[in-house]
């Protein structure tokens, strides 16, 4: 049988680019389509805007520590106007970079929504339909709302980076590593933020003693994090019965915002807003109810409580492939659906939603495919950062994990002043934890908490995947003077478990 494609790629992010261009550099005949903008959530709205905007919200800590080591600086006022239009222009310069490299390697590009007919045909826009030996979903996933009155109100991440202005105060919702880096990022751009988290703390699944010392990293720079605390109501401000808020009142505590819908223009219904452009309009002052009783106004309310895959309407059904509990493509070591000609790679899969996981997972399925090499990704011992004000670094179990495996261990850990530090006030405290096998010595786990965390977890993450043990940590020269020293001179457990 012939087809239109050697392979059919739906999805121009991450994971999606990357097999596409590989198998095209086979000589394969590749087909893509996006529907939205290609680069996909890490390009558009996840990583890159991300950390551009971590970078941005950094400076008023350097302008004061700047000030602390006697220079002479002053810290003007934040432009976000400004600052949101390079960042749509840095944006709009790698989306041309991805289609450059996409038509370089001869990836015909379809800019519209694909959906599978059968297990070889691709619907793309409404009339159009082509055939492929291979069809491979990388479609991603979206950020979703809670189930709660009002929560129309609320904005998601893809929203934040096109606000129109920045609020006065935010509440976001959620403790995930979304959550806390935007709390970190908009607390630095002099946003007031309050976070409410259902559990007992951020950034569940974390080391616990890194996520404890990051807490208050994160409280000391005025984040108003309330734990154990659930949002359960939303509504505009006028909205809400009994009318606005008196200044003053307990209720007006998160800040009453000066923003609101123009006059006569009514609530956007979800289904009605198909990207975040309208953003602004959710803007308050927004009214809320927590479940520990408070109720506060705040100018938006930022759900940061989780994401699910984008399988819905993408014919499926038609083609017979099986989804999870979670809606999720369920595929097998090599990506491989139970349909043979589909594969899926990337958030869609659920596996671990992070881009360079969907990279490598697009690497190994044009291995397998179209290299003949079947490749297997490993999932186990992927290194990961949160871009919080400091860094979460972390790769591997937490010591909670290796404890509830009932596998003994040593835990090396410190907490300390960074030299730079020396003249600033503050907590400013790191810490540094290796987790110990007491059997093998092998480095089980390793989290530090510090700036530039994602960098030295980056080269932690090689030794420890080469099996490293505590004696070649401490077989390891330092470099001095650097916080990353204190990784190889532990010497004694703080705690065996
Ligand atoms: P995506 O990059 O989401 O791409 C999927 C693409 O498919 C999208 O462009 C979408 O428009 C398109 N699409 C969907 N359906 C169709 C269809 N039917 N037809 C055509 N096109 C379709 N990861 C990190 O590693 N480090 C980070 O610091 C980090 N920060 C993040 C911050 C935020 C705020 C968010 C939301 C995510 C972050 N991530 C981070 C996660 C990372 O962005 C994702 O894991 C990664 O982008 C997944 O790649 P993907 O190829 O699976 O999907």
């Amino acid at each position: 049988m012939s087809f239109d494609y050697d392979l059919f790629v739906i999805g121009g992010g991450s994971g999606g680019v990357r097999a596409a261009r590989m198998a095209a550099e086979t000589g394969a005949r590749v087909g893509l389509a996006e529907e939205s903008r290609m680069g996909g959530t890490c390009v558009i709205r996840g990583c890159v805007p991300k950390k551009l905007m971590v970078y941005a919200s950094g400076y008023p800590d350097q302008v004061a520590a700047a000030q602390a080591y006697g220079w002479d600086a002053t810290l003007g006022d934040f432009d976000w106007t400004r600052f949101r239009g390079k960042l749509h222009a840095e944006l709009d310069r790698l989306e041309a970079v991805y289609r450059k490299l996409l038509h370089g390697s001869k990836v015909e590009i379809h800019d519209a929504r694909a959906v599978l007919e059968d297990p070889h045909t691709v619907r793309i826009g409404d009339d159009k339909t082509v055939t492929a030996k291979h069809i491979l979903i990388a479609t991603g996933g979206h950020p979703v709302r809670p189930d709660v009155t009002g929560a129309k109100w609320g904005l998601v991440s893809n929203d934040m980076f096109l606000l129109d202005r920045l609020p006065e105060t935010l509440l976001i919702v959620g403790g995930g590593y979304i959550a806390c880096e935007f709390a970190c990022i908009m607390a630095g751009l002099g946003v007031k933020v309050t976070m409410y988290v259902r559990g007992a703390q951020i950034l569940k699944g974390f080391d616990d003693e890194a996520r404890g010392l990051l807490a208050e990293a994160m409280r000391h720079r005025g984040i108003d994090i309330h734990t154990g605390t659930s949002l359960t109501e939303m509504t505009r401000e006028g909205d809400r019965p009994g009318g606005p808020v008196p200044s003053g009142s307990d209720a007006a505590s998160g800040g009453v915002a000066t923003m609101g819908l123009p006059a006569g223009e009514r609530p956007v219904a979800d289904d009605e807003r198909p990207d975040a452009a309208d953003a602004s309009r959710r803007a308050g002052p927004i009214w809320t109810r927590a479940t520990n009783g408070t109720s506060a106004v705040f100018d938006h309310v930022l759900f940061a409580t989780g994401r699910a895959p984008n399988t819905d309407n993408l014919g499926l059904d038609d083609a017979g492939v099986t989804l999870g509990r979670h809606h999720e493509i369920v595929v097998d070591d090599y990506s491989q659906t139970n349909v043979p000609s589909v594969y899926a790679i990337g958030d869609v899969t659920d596996r671990v939603q992070l881009t360079p996981v969907a990279i490598r997972e697009g690497m190994a399925f044009v291995e397998t495919v179209f290299k003949g090499k079947p490749t297997a990704v490993d999932h186990e011992l992927i290194a990961s950062a949160v871009f919080t004000q400091p860094e979460l670094g972390s790769i591997g179990e937490t010591e909670e994990q290796v404890a509830a495996r009932g596998e003994a261990a040593e835990i090396y850990a410190t907490t300390f002043r960074p030299m730079q530090t020396a003249f600033i006030d503050g907590p400013g405290r790191v810490m540094m934890k290796l987790v110990v096998s007491a059997e093998t010595r092998k480095v089980l786990g390793c989290h530090i908490v510090a700036d530039h965390a994602g960098e030295m977890i980056q080269m932690a993450a090689i030794a420890i995947r080469m099996g490293a043990t505590k004696e070649d940590f401490d077989r390891t020269c330092a470099v001095h003077p650097t916080m990353a020293e204190e990784m190889v001179t532990m010497r004694h457990p703080v705690r065996k478990t």
